[in-house]
């Protein structure tokens, strides 16, 4: 039923879809406002996540444009390691967002339980990721919030990005006239370009690598510090083709970060550590991936790690909606 929808919009209430069409099974994450549940289109065997957001909440903590954004960004895009939007509706309290169920669970439990993961294994999660970030940069996105918590594991273990809250579309001729406006000690405090994306890889493929990131402390201000003193301290066991992308991933000045210059994304992609990544294999999802999730129903969350459910009350007690003009487009 959701198929056909799938294709001509993402607008569920175009549909008449509201939350009680939905069984809600059980909470996959959890978020500042609104959490993600597990849930079955009554009368089908269909599962998928639903991410309710709680609208007070949201419009409390002035998020009210990133929602919307998450919401424009996420429908706007299709890509094989991009979790895939199905469609939005809203109600008195929450706006919803239906998403493919991604049953193999956070990369972050993966890596936690594996320690760290071999070269081979980060090399393939790393060249999916490298074609994610191409695509969003080649559609002006700048995703600006890559971490294991944000990749899962399809079930044949492919990676799909997903938490669009950061997200962030710039054009690059609003950044140049951006950019000429600027002071120094902006420039120095904030990265404006998708060159952000590349530094994150650099910390991903570290960390997937050795288990930890290379910047860590115990408080926040420890860890600004470590980064903007740029020393990294590699393990003996990583691979010296590895250790040298990262070095070129993690380079502070971005006009010099490999990514960033004149071929974009190709110069990650023909780096030495990725020679022998059959790139087109890898996009068909044609390569076997290294960790393949158990799972032996549609419904399975053993994946997820869980959380306490909570009771909420009634919608019908709620008869005025003062926000809903904030998100139109849901
Ligand atoms: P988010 O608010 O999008 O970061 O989601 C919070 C958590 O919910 C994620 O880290 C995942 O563990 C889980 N989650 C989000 N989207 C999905 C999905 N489409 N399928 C399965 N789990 C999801």
């Amino acid at each position: 039923m959701l198929a056909t929808q799938e294709s001509s919009s993402t607008n569920g209430a175009r549909y008449g879809y509201k939350l009680s069409d939905f069984q809600l099974i059980k909470t996959l994450g959890t978020g500042t406002f609104g959490r993600v549940y597990l849930c079955q289109l009554k009368g089908t065997p269909k599962h998928y996540a639903m991410k309710m957001l709680r609208k007070v909440e949201v419009v409390r903590l002035k998020q009210v444009e990133h929602i919307n954004s998450e919401k424009n960004i996420l429908a706007s895009v299709k890509f094989p390691f991009i979790v895939n939007l199905l469609c939005t509706f809203q109600d008195e309290r929450n706006v919803y967002m239906l998403e493919e169920y991604v049953v193999g669970g956070e990369m972050f439990s993966h890596l936690r339980r594996a320690g760290r993961f071999s070269n081979e294994m980060t090399k393939f999660y790393a060249a999916q990721i490298t074609l994610a970030l191409a695509y969003l940069h080649s559609m002006d996105i700048i995703y600006r919030d890559l971490k294991p918590e944000n990749l899962l594991l399809d079930h044949d273990g492919n990676i799909k990005l997903t938490d669009f809250g950061f997200a962030k579309i710039v054009h690059d001729r609003h950044v140049v006239r951006l950019v000429q406006y600027l002071a120094p000690e902006i420039i120095q405090s904030k990265g404006h370009g998708k060159a952000v994306d590349w530094w994150a890889l650099g910390i991903l493929i570290f960390e997937m690598l050795a288990g930890y990131p290379p910047f860590f402390d115990d408080n926040p201000f420890g860890i600004y510090e470590k980064i903007l003193q740029g020393r990294i301290v590699f393990p003996p066991h990583f691979d010296p083709e590895a250790k040298d992308l990262i070095k070129k991933l993690l380079t502070p000045d971005r006009s010099r970060r490999l990514g960033n210059l004149k071929d974009g994304a190709d110069d990650i992609k023909d780096h030495k550590w990725f020679q022998g990544v059959d790139w087109q294999a890898l996009l068909n999802r044609q390569i076997r991936a290294p960790i393949v999730p158990v799972c032996t129903h549609p419904g399975d969350t053993r994946n997820f790690e869980s959380y306490p459910e909570v009771t909420d009350e009634p919608n019908s007690s709620i008869s005025l909606d003062p926000f809903q003009h904030l998100f139109k487009d849901f």
